[in-house]
């Protein structure tokens, strides 16, 4: 038998109580999570498979019914960030070859292009001017000539402070024989979604940003049509894990339950209280939580004579707001300065406006009055010292 060698310790972990500084997130996330939220996680471990388990994932599927108000049985979480559910619905609804129409307004668009094109889908990359959406015509023009199996649209683009509207957009793609897939990370729950009235046929979401959880869990859902396209494909899906067949099964889609991977609990316990804290709330009042605080932000910068980003006010998004940095202003300085004396995030902006806005994220737990004069005086002093007020 020959000796084991040493144990190296050259790397050796942590040791020691984990430390974290608290910070108040008002950024485009992700956001504080609610207390309640975060005390459900402390919670015992149940077995990924045991009946209390399975209950816990019954709730959730019925909060997100409400929360995506939908009727259909298809809602789930993928275990993952948002960009987990935005692979799951590229890798399951395109087969190789397949069209896809990417309504590109900022990254989230542009990752979409990329992924969908790793899938082998046809990728007709529909791109607009940061800081602006797509009208309904132009979707139209493009949907009638391209007769794509899937449309997709972020509907509050975190990267330009975009809302898309949804009208009437799922009408046009049954009558194209095309799926609306619709992003919702930094919007559900914050803002109107109607997936069954508005015809939508899959949304992926997330859990850090408006339903105050921590990042690990993206909400989900399909319509009947979406499923129906996803068992009739004569291909698997490339991935195992976001197989949604195998997914399904799991959530109890077709009826009956088999273990695909073990769903991370704590977080599921996280997402469950989330579901309950806006059924609580409600949803409506949620949505009108967001615009008031939207508003009331928006007022105080005014004030400082700030602008936003996004020049139609129909298309502005309260969730991530996204302010002009005036000439000649430091941006960066006003985002150190929030962080260093007032311990409240503001973020600069990401992919195509880098250094052009400041994005404040005002999403679920943190959409208070506080939260939002807390930012304001972080604006003010900000700009103070660059002697711009
Ligand atoms: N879509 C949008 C609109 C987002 O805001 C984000 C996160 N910033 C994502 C997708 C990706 O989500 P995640 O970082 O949780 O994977």
């Amino acid at each position: 038998d020959q000796p084991l060698p040493p144990v190296s310790d050259a790397h050796k972990g942590p040791t020691g109580v984990i430390q974290v500084p608290s910070r108040i997130l008002m950024g485009p996330g992700p956001a504080n999570a609610h207390p309640r939220i975060l005390a459900s996680q402390s919670l015992p471990l149940l077995g990924h498979m045991h009946p209390p388990m399975f209950k816990i994932m019954d709730e959730i599927q019925d909060g997100l019914r409400y929360t995506f108000q939908t009727e259909s049985k298809y809602t789930l979480l993928v275990s993952g960030t948002g960009h987990s559910g935005m692979e799951a619905a590229v890798s399951n609804l395109l087969e190789p070859g397949e069209t896809i129409i990417v309504g590109n307004k900022g990254i989230w668009g542009e990752r979409v292009v990329d992924m969908a094109g790793r899938y082998g889908a046809k990728v007709v990359d529909l791109k607009k001017q940061a800081g602006h959406g797509f009208t309904y015509d132009e979707l139209k023009k493009a949907i009638e000539e391209h007769k794509p199996a899937v449309l997709f649209l972020c509907q509050g683009d975190s990267s330009t402070g975009v809302h898309q509207s949804l009208a009437g957009l799922g009408d046009l793609c049954h009558a194209n024989g095309t799926l609306l897939l619709v992003d919702t990370v930094c919007t559900l729950g914050g803002v109107p979604m109607y997936a069954d009235a508005w015809g939508v046929d899959c949304i992926y979401s997330g859990s850090q940003k408006v339903l105050g959880a921590p990042p690990g869990a993206a909400p989900f859902f399909f319509s009947e049509r979406a499923l129906e396209k996803v068992k009739a494909r004569k291909t698997k899906p490339t991935s195992y894990y976001f197989d949604m067949n195998l997914v399904g099964d799991y959530w109890g889609w077709f009826n009956k339950r088999f273990y695909h991977h073990t769903g991370p609990v704590s977080t599921w316990y996280a997402m469950r209280e989330a579901m309950a804290l806006l059924s609580e709330e409600g949803l409506a009042a949620s949505w009108k939580r967001h615009e008031a605080r939207a508003a009331e932000l928006w007022e105080g910068l005014r004030e400082m004579g700030l602008e936003p980003f996004v020049e139609n006010e129909a298309e502005r998004l309260i969730t991530v707001n996204t302010i002009k940095v005036p000439e000649g202003v430091d941006w960066a300085a006003v985002v150190k300065n929030a962080m260093d004396k007032y311990n409240v995030e503001i973020a600069g902006g990401l992919g195509p406006t880098v250094g052009k806005i400041w994005r404040v994220g005002i999403m679920g737990y943190n959409a208070t009055p506080a939260n939002v004069a807390l930012v304001l005086t972080a604006f003010k002093d900000g700009l103070s010292k660059q002697g711009r007020l």
